[in-house]
């Protein structure tokens, strides 16, 4: 049998890049050896649900290529895939282990839960539920069961010993049971806590692989005992470290913290946000840095995930989609780059537009930022600086080489990138003149300014009307 994982978001609408490297990680964990990556719906805090939540989560993993194999919308033998529809199964799991003697059911109002904290907060001591209603007779336990009294069940800690539990990233975990707090294990509404629902699931679904942020790598050995106390086995754990912005913070709106979404829509490539992020807490065992899907199923190896934080560098994001926008077929890159133009071309030719969108194919590092450097040909304002005018006025020869575009231009039967190309040798030809002062006076009496895009389609971009009146 092959691997099983599983992501298990919130459905809260949002996909944080943190919680995506999540997924890639426990997809390519599944797909490395030929196993099935299971979508989990963990919606226990009603209060964070967001409608269409699940259908979001869907379409983000299908935009990077991550097939789900059981999930809320899959087939699959071990379902309901959403937590809120598995509520009966909890309580039957929560009861066995009452039955059993290593869970009980606690009484204890809110009241008397604030007072409790309030003692722990005038000693200055972390709370730490004490346990009381562990020690209530079955008798006065069924005599509040059947007056109605509202209860959550608490799973018994030990008080005494050591829990380990092997992590895969980070080695044997140790942890005195003295502080193991006697955890809810059952809300009062019947929804389990995620500390519970987490092992039931796991278990029933039969995820072999459990990956997730090392936020939980603490509570994993109350897991543990929970696993311990129904027979069954445990998971292997791979706990990754977080992500950090770049200040060395948590990542935050405040830091850089983004969502798929947000990058999506700024025109990242969802398969350079892949690639980008599975870098982040995994190294390859090569030196390289570009991967495919397929590649990244065949070299991912969970030995390579890092201990340490990983640090989310935007440009560093940049540089991978840059590169991916770059490799893309022509026709794949209009499509791709088109919806992101702003500007109204609407009486432009097709030809023209797709002239000034390749033009910089190899200038931008997300969709959106077209806009920024095609804004010369949408704007017919401009002032010749000072500097770029003395130039103009440096060489006698240049007057010549500007009136010799001019003229060639003018009488150019077609108005083309190729055509215009054959006009700028002609000008060569004619005057002489090369290099430097065969491009540098043309593009600052059209744009005003000295560098740009490659010539003929900066000319062509302009149009002739423009280009000649320009020269004149
Ligand atoms: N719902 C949890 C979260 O989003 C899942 C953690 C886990 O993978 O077990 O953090």
């Amino acid at each position: 049998m092959g691997s099983r994982t599983r992501f298990a978001p919130s459905p809260t609408g949002f996909m944080h890049i943190g919680n995506l490297r999540t997924a890639i990680f426990e997809y390519l964990v599944a797909k490395h050896d030929g196993g099935e990556f299971i979508l989990r719906i963990e919606d226990t805090d009603q209060n964070r649900k967001v409608e269409g939540a699940i259908d979001f989560i869907y379409n983000t993993l299908k935009l990077c290529n991550m097939d789900i194999d059981e999930g809320p919308k899959n087939k699959g033998e071990y379902g309901p895939y959403i937590q809120s529809e598995r509520l009966d199964l909890y309580k039957k799991y929560a009861e066995e282990l009452v039955e059993k003697g290593v869970a009980y059911y606690c009484f204890c109002t809110e009241e008397t839960l604030s007072l409790m904290r309030e003692i722990a907060d005038k000693k200055h001591k972390p709370f730490m539920y004490d346990g009381r209603c562990s020690h209530l007779s079955k008798e006065e336990i069924a005599e509040k069961l059947a007056k109605g009294e509202k209860y959550v069940i608490r799973q018994k800690m030990p008080k005494e010993g050591v829990s380990v539990v092997h992590d895969v990233v980070y080695g044997d975990v140790r942890v005195e049971n003295s502080v193991l707090e006697d955890q809810i294990l059952l809300k009062s509404d019947g929804y389990p806590t995620y500390n519970f629902a987490n092992v039931i699931d796991d278990h029933l679904m039969h995820i072999t692989h459990v990956i997730r942020g090392n936020e939980y790598l603490s509570q994993t050995p109350k897991y543990n005992l929970l696993y311990e106390a129904f027979g069954w086995e445990a998971p292997t754990y791979i706990h990754v470290p977080m992500v950090l912005g770049s200040d060395g913070n948590k990542l935050s709106k405040r830091n850089g913290d983004a969502s798929f979404m947000d990058l999506y829509e700024e025109g990242y490539l969802p398969e350079a946000i892949v690639n980008y992020l599975v870098l982040l807490g995994w190294s390859p065992s090569e030196n390289k840095e570009v991967f495919t899907m397929e590649e990244l199923i065949k070299d991912f190896d969970i030995k390579r995930i890092s201990k340490s934080p990983a640090t989310y560098d935007i440009k560093k994001l940049q540089w991978f989609n840059h590169k991916y926008i770059n490799t893309l077929p022509d026709e794949k890159y209009l499509e791709f780059v088109r919806p992101f133009l702003t500007y109204d071309v609407h009486d432009k030719s097709e030809e023209w537009v797709n002239t000034l969108l390749l033009t910089y194919k190899d200038h931008i590092s997300y969709g959106k930022e077209i806009n920024e450097v095609v804004d010369i040909f949408f704007n017919d304002e401009f002032t010749i600086s000072k500097e770029n005018q003395e130039f103009l006025e440096s060489d006698e020869n240049i007057p010549l080489v500007i009136k010799t575009y001019k003229e060639e231009l003018a009488s150019l039967p077609d108005w083309n990138v190729e055509a215009i190309g054959e006009v700028i040798d002609k000008v060569k030809e004619k005057t002489g003149v090369k290099g430097k002062l065969l491009y540098m006076p043309i593009r600052i009496k059209i744009s005003g300014i000295e560098h740009g895009p490659e010539l003929p389609q900066e000319i062509y971009l302009i149009g002739r009307e423009k280009v000649i009146e320009r020269l004149s």
